[in-house]
């Protein structure tokens, strides 16, 4: 069973062929966990109606269930988790850490391949694309924040990254989404001093402090570029995150970085072109970002989510079980949840 996408806001739950194993760097993964992503909003409010429906999902964990000839490094039984795109980890781009970029590489949910929103996946380029988790099983207390490696986790420090956090700067979180807030548990992470968080629901923002905010922007537009003005001296954060994609959220962002700066951006663009040129051309504005290659990342904080030293799992606030992610969709869709977990 999967959740298919035929027009918006239609989720609907359909039995399809069981996935298999066809090209022999296959493995076929039995999912155990899985979760909306806010990016999965975009389809689920904008897509013209379909006869066939779309494959939905990119962010899962399961068990190895059977393996093609070639795949060497995961067995059966091994606890995997995807990041939400498939690679190869041996081409060009992979070595260079740019995972997303993969030569032999693509996407979940496209092209014929399966979504991660099901019972199982064919994992193509099993090698380069699964790690393997050091757990006791699939339902280990870890399991929430494990799987924001899959995506949420990685995209923030990819934002942070792209935005040159580092210790003592002074950031700002435009997005208090699922990335908005692993943003800022990123920034803390990676040394920052000062952590402002642009959002107004006041349970994300209550999660945003417990993750490391130290101040709260609630205003928006102009009104929100003078308020992280005023908490920076008058120049801006040395680092902005910007972690929505809409035209407004990425003119506020480009807006508050200091000349100098530097916005990493990670919201899917809902805008043609980048705005405000002009001042950050002015201000040596760097503007980077894209897809994180969550893949890269899975283990570079691997090791911070198996000691408890980030909590990124708290970011869902809902659990679902498979039949019931039309309604997942709808809470996130209506903000009544931060981020759904689908248990299977
Ligand atoms: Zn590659």
């Amino acid at each position: 069973m999967i959740p298919d996408l035929y027009g918006a806001g239609d989720v609907r739950i359909e039995s399809v062929p069981d996935a298999r194993l066809i090209e022999s760097t296959d493995a076929l993964v039995r999912v155990t966990r899985a979760c909306i992503c806010g990016s999965d909003l975009w389809p689920y409010n904008q897509m013209e109606h379909s006869e066939t429906g779309q494959r939905m999902g990119h962010e899962f964990i399961g068990v190895v269930e059977a393996l093609g000839s070639d795949v060497r490094t995961v067995k059966i039984g091994d606890v995997v988790v995807a990041p939400f795109a498939w690679s190869d980890g041996t081409c060009v781009f992979c070595q260079e850490g740019l995972h997303t970029s993969c030569l032999h590489g693509g996407w979940w949910a496209r092209d014929g391949i399966d979504g991660g929103q099901g019972e199982a996946v064919r994992v193509p380029q099993a090698d380069g694309t699964l790690v393997v988790l050091p757990v006791g099983g699939p339902d280990d207390a870890l399991m929430p924040s494990l799987l924001t490696l899959s995506d949420v986790m990685g995209t923030g420090h990819h934002a942070a990254l792209a935005a040159k956090v580092g210790p003592g700067k002074t950031v700002a979180v435009v997005g208090d989404g699922a990335v908005g807030l692993c943003g800022v548990i990123a920034a803390r992470r990676l040394g920052a001093e000062q952590i402002i968080i642009l959002g107004r629901r006041p349970d994300r923002i209550a999660l945003a402090q417990e993750f490391g905010a130290t101040d709260v922007v609630s205003e928006r537009g102009e009104e929100a570029v003078e308020r992280v003005r005023e908490l920076t001296n008058g120049f801006g954060a040395h680092s902005v995150l910007e972690c929505v994609g809409y035209e407004e959220s990425t003119v506020t962002a480009l807006g508050i970085a200091r000349p100098g700066g530097a916005v990493g951006r990670v919201g899917l663009p809902q805008q043609a072109s980048i705005p405000t040129t002009l001042t950050t051309f002015f201000d040596n504005v760097t503007i980077a970002g894209g897809p994180a290659p969550a893949r890269a990342y899975i283990e570079q904080l691997l090791p911070d989510v198996l000691d408890g030293t980030i909590e990124p799992g708290r970011v869902f606030d809902r659990i679902v079980p498979l039949d019931e992610v039309p309604d997942g969709y709808r809470a996130m869709n209506e903000r009544e949840a931060i981020k759904v977990m689908v248990k299977l």
